[in-house]
């Protein structure tokens, strides 16, 4: 069963291409016992021949003379080839062979036949049976590539020579022809057998190739040196990169170098030092897996190399050497960048602020004083939005530059991000040497640069606080911030210093805001109404709403001292958004004729939605727009124009009013007037001051008739007094008036008495129906 398995395999399609070349290879490389066995066989033939007097078997010696002889010197032609036989030359060669194989092997029957037949001499019996007998045992050794081969030899050499046995006749003829029959039936097991063991030796001989052709590829391609040391001691590998990165010779594998010669040889070659040496021999020799650095003894070559030790279950061990002098600078970088700001190389926040803690640490129970100094730059937003970041990053190195300049040695500045920079100054006698410095710094920054040709400007502000006992690095950073802020409000170009109140202020708008996130929730805030008296009906005409924040401890807050911290807080679309749709509820329990008038700050303007948002609260409360009118002031014309323009050209489609508030408060542009969608304009009651003289009449006249011209409805604020209300509405250009004299903002509910008093009875012609103020 085995045998037919083997078989099978033989054939030339199912082995390997190298396999089956190598087996055609092994054939025909026999050109000294292709000679021997032609020349003795054909004596053989000519023995016979004279033996038995057939003349036949004269030209049958011949043929075996020449027939042997060419396929002995093809062999030998062969075996002088230089170059490995492929496959296709394999299956070219493979016919030829068998051709002259087969045709001598029919020879050679032919041979035994006629002898066997033609006479009944026993010893040219003998000789011809003998020498085809010993070729065919030869063959079987040599065709052990091919079988197949064989059984055509056995077929055509011994098949004639045993049927003429049988022929000839008598019991041991007979006996020798069956004899004969098992020999070459076991000659063939052997034969087979033999082609198996050959086949499995190339196999695994061609897997080993293989696996150590792959083994050195991975090896002299991986990015680590690798060397594999036996258990006594001795190199059993080292790649290519390891002798590259050690600077050593390739023949000391093939010397079997032990280890410490390897090492002695990277002494030598000045890529590890002596004591690095011993250490690593230490560890080769050690059973334990350990990891270790080594520098290169000349700094100048600064690399840094990672060794790791194996150790292998049968003794002996592996090293790995991978340099890793990048991956440490880069490490070194990105720590550098932690710690430094990139654009200045000053220390950044993180360092500076560790820096700090050491050193408050160092002076603890010393009776000096420290300061810390943070300077914020003045306008340095418009050179960045105006020449551009790269000039603004210029700005900040040379500013950088100069801080450094100024401080000495002990002293220690930092940069925190954007334009602001910390600087502490160690070891005062007194907060008048802080102060120095400040101003210092403050006229330092204030000179002139130089920055690509231009010439720009800036100016500095610096909050100061100093130590005191106990003190951390954190708070003293909030204290100088809070000084920051505070020298800001003065005006810029200034420095303060930090004070307690200032705390105590920071602490109250902090708790202002964390109330006014509950007040939303909690219903805290109303909204107050204003009538705006229309001076020719005498009637309101519109009711201002005006935010209220009743506050459970400190009572009704003004919004004033809300709306900037809502703004800041960006609680401001919320709150908007619930005043809006609370005025427009409102005014639904009107009188018909009586509109809300709504103030919307410039965030709030801003926000995404605005258009929604009006639509939303118009339809909840089933409002028609037209009774809504939303009140805005310059600032929000200021941003974005052209966005500005289309949502109140959305919101005038829509039917909804807008009037510019506080007009003459701001920039006061009159082209703000001509090229924006207003309907009316509400004149600042600051217009009102002086307006007994006849200047600031004049102006506010000019402004009403300008306003009125241009087709918008004009109201001035903040009339107080019968005088003010005289004077504006004497030329007939101010349409509606406001002010504490109608009546101060009201409760809701105060406000529906007054417009049905207001609307119940029809005012005599040409008078005010002045309302009483109660609030
Ligand atoms: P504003 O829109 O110009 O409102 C008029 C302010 O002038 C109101 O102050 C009002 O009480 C006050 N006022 C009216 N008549 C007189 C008068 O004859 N004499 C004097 N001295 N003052 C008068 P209020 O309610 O304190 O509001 C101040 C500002 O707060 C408002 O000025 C407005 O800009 C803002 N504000 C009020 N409510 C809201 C709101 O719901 N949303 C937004 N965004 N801002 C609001
Ligand atoms: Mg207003
Ligand atoms: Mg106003």
């Amino acid at each position: 069963m085995q045998l037919v398995d083997q078989k099978k395999r033989s054939s030339q399609e199912e082995l390997e291409p190298v396999l089956y070349a190598a087996l055609i290879d092994s054939m025909c490389q026999n050109f000294w016992p292709m000679m021997i066995g032609t020349l003795s066989t054909a004596v053989a033939a000519v023995l016979t021949a004279m033996k038995t007097g057939n003349v036949l078997l004269w030209p049958i010696a011949m043929a075996i003379v020449g027939i042997g002889t060419l396929r002995a010197f093809q062999m030998r032609r062969y075996e002088r080839r230089t170059q490995v036989l492929t496959f296709d030359q394999a299956r070219h060669l493979e016919p030829r062979y068998a051709v002259g194989a087969i045709v001598y092997a029919g020879v050679l029957g032919a041979w035994c036949f006629l002898t066997i037949i033609g006479s009944d001499d026993a010893v040219a019996h003998m000789l011809c049976v003998a020498v085809t007998v010993g070729y065919t045992g030869g063959a079987a050794a040599r065709n052990y590539g091919r079988p197949k081969l064989l059984q055509l030899h056995i077929l055509f050499a011994c098949g004639p020579m045993s049927v003429a046995l049988a022929l000839h006749g008598g019991f041991y003829y007979v006996g020798l022809a069956v004899l004969l029959a098992l020999f070459f039936f076991g000659l063939k097991g052997i034969n087979l057998s033999l082609h198996a063991i050959f086949v499995k030796a190339l196999t695994s001989s061609f897997r080993e190739a293989a696996l150590a052709g792959q083994f050195d590829t991975a090896l002299n391609n991986m990015p680590h040196g690798l060397c594999m040391f036996r258990a006594d001691g001795r190199l059993a590998v080292m790649n290519h990169c390891f002798s590259e990165m050690m600077n050593l010779s390739d023949d000391l594998v093939q010397r079997g170098a032990s280890a410490s010669d390897i090492i002695d040889a990277c002494i030598v070659a000045g890529s590890i030092s002596a004591a690095s040496g011993k250490m690593i021999l230490a560890e080769i020799e050690n059973t334990r897996a350990r990891d270790m650095i080594t520098t290169d003894p000349d700094p100048q070559r600064g690399r840094f190399l990672s060794w790791t030790f194996q150790p292998m279950a049968d003794g002996g061990a592996v090293v790995l050497l991978e340099d890793i002098t990048e991956r440490r600078n880069a490490e070194a970088r990105i720590s550098h960048l932690a710690r430094y700001d990139e654009l200045t190389t000053l220390p950044n926040r993180v360092n500076f602020r560790d820096e700090i803690d050491r050193l408050l640490e160092t002076q603890k129970g010393s009776d000096h004083l420290s300061a810390l100094l943070f300077v914020d730059l003045d306008q340095f937003k418009q050179v960045n939005d105006t020449l551009g970041h790269p000039c603004g990053d210029q700005l900040l190195c040379a500013v950088a530059g100069r801080l450094r300049e100024m401080l000495r040695p002990e002293d220690f500045v930092a940069r925190f991000g954007g334009d602001e920079f910390v600087v502490f100054q160690q070891n005062i006698r007194s907060t008048e040497e802080a102060a120095g410095l400040a101003r210092r710094i403050v006229d330092r920054l204030s000179e002139r640069y130089k920055i690509d040709n231009h010439l720009v400007e800036i100016g500095a502000s610096v909050g100061i606080a100093v130590t005191a006992p106990g003190i951390s690095a954190d708070t003293l950073l909030k204290n100088a911030d809070m000084a920051l802020y505070r020298a800001k409000a003065d005006g810029r170009g200034t420095y303060c210093f930090f004070r307690d109140e200032m705390a105590q202020i920071v602490e109250a708008r902090r708790i202002l805001e964390l109330d006014l996130r509950k007040a939303l929730a909690n219903e805290e805030f109303e909204l107050y109404y204003q009538p705006l008296v229309n001076l020719k009906s005498g009637r309101i005409s519109t009711c201002e709403a005006l935010l209220r924040w009743n506050h459970p401890v400190r009572g009704t807050i003004s919004p004033i001292d809300i709306i900037p911290i809502a703004e800041d807080m960006g609680l401001i679309v919320d709150l908007g958004r619930w005043i809006l749709r609370k005025a427009c509820m409102e005014c639904m329990k009107w009188p018909v004729g009586v509109s809300v008038a709504v103030n919307f700050s410039p965030q709030q303007f801003h926000q995404r939605d605005i258009l929604g948002e009006v639509r939303y609260a118009l339809e909840v409360s089933g409002l028609p727009a037209e009774r809504l009118e939303i009140e805005i002031t310059e600032s929000s014309l200021l941003r974005n124009t052209q966005l500005t323009h289309d949502v109140l050209a959305q919101l005038h489609a829509l039917g909804v009013r807008i009037s510019l508030d506080d007009f003459g408060t701001g920039y006061s542009s009159l082209s703000y007037l001509h090229n924006f969608p207003l309907q009316k304009v509400k004149i600042d009651r600051s217009f009102l001051e002086g307006i007994d003289s006849d200047r600031p009449l004049t102006l506010l006249r000019g402004v009403a008739r300008l306003s009125a011209d241009l087709g918008m409805s004009v109201v001035v604020e903040g009339i107080e007094t019968n005088e003010q209300l005289e004077r504006i509405s004497a030329d007939g250009t101010v349409t509606e008036a406001q002010g504490y004299l109608f009546s101060r903002p009201v409760p809701s509910v105060r406000i529906r008495q007054l417009l049905n008093a207001s609307h119940g009875r029809r005012p005599a012609e040409g008078t005010l129906h002045i309302v009483s103020s109660t609030a």
